[in-house]
């Protein structure tokens, strides 16, 4: 395995424009970014390069938030990579991303004004911009995203179609701990009490899914009966539940086969998303 530690790696050649997949991540890798490179390894073919990045992009967090505290296991992220068969490694340095007079970025104005976006303004203006700038750097044909953040899947496509990036964007489904709980590198901040109580999150997406299936249709019956769930969960404080279109990411007041439920949610002070299909 290659590790590139410079923007000045020559990184947009792929000897004999071989494929190239690129799977973004901020790292302390876990089951999760291992189907994201295994779902890479697939879609790359015979002589292609799976590259992963690793980068805590600053841009995307807000300031107060855990960007400092953000787990950052370089030799257990090595190791992971080398172990899932990773091709090349790519970690660059925060100032070597973001000139001291930076003033560039990308925004997608129509999916990220809801939910994550209200909740963390200026979040995916960050993870637009990183996205972005990893594409010129890295030349990838194709690029990984995992469906546990819908959101922010369904804003890189639009980006890539709306800026013309000649790049595939492949989705993956959320891989989830046996209780149910998504993997994520936050979840690692939870402590046992509320670690237990996390899977409440993918019970009540579970609860809104069987109502669905039952012939409700009722948005706001099924949002309540999933708030319903969570509040068992004592420590889960929600900040939003909301079912939405999967397309458009705009509320419903009618279920149907399009629909999708998300749901964010703190405990303590770690925040948890997930989000499922109604159908
Ligand atoms: P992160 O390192 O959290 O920024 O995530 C990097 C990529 O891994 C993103 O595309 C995420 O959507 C994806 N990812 C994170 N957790 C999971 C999971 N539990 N299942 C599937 N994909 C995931």
């Amino acid at each position: 395995m290659k590790i590139w530690k410079t923007v000045a790696s020559p990184m947009g050649d792929r000897p004999g424009n071989r494929r190239r997949v690129l799977v973004p991540t901020m790292g302390a890798l876990h089951r999760g970014h291992g189907e994201l490179i295994q779902s890479s390894r697939n879609a790359v073919g015979d002589g292609g390069e799976v590259v992963v990045s690793i980068f805590v992009n600053p841009l995307q967090f807000a300031a107060g938030g855990d960007y400092e505290k953000y787990p950052r296991p370089e030799e257990a992220d090595d190791e992971f990579c080398r172990e899932a068969g990773v091709d090349i490694l790519f970690r660059p340095a925060p100032e070597e991303m973001y000139a001291a007079d930076f003033s560039v970025s990308v925004d997608e104005n129509l999916l990220a004004n809801t939910l994550e976006g209200r909740s963390r303004p200026g979040h995916f203006r960050g993870v637009c911009t990183v996205v972005a700038k990893l594409f010129n750097l890295l030349s990838p044909s194709a690029a990984v995203f995992g469906e546990k953040d819908f959101q922010q899947l369904a804003i890189i496509r639009r980006m890539v179609r709306d800026l013309n990036f000649p790049i595939e964007i492949i989705g993956v489904p959320t891989v989830r701990e046996a209780d149910g709980l998504a993997c994520s590198s936050r979840n690692q901040y939870l402590n046992s009490e509320e670690r237990a109580q996390g899977p409440a999150l993918q019970r009540a997406l579970q609860e809104a899914r069987r109502l669905f299936a039952e012939g409700e249709r009722s948005a706001e019956a099924i949002q309540s009966a999933a708030r319903n769930v969570i509040a068992n969960a004592p420590l889960a404080r929600i900040d939003y539940l909301e079912v939405v279109n999967a397309d458009t990411l705009q509320p419903v007041t009618t279920a149907d086969a399009k629909s999708l439920i998300l749901v964010a949610a703190f405990f303590g002070q770690t925040r948890l998303i997930d989000n499922l299909r109604l159908s």
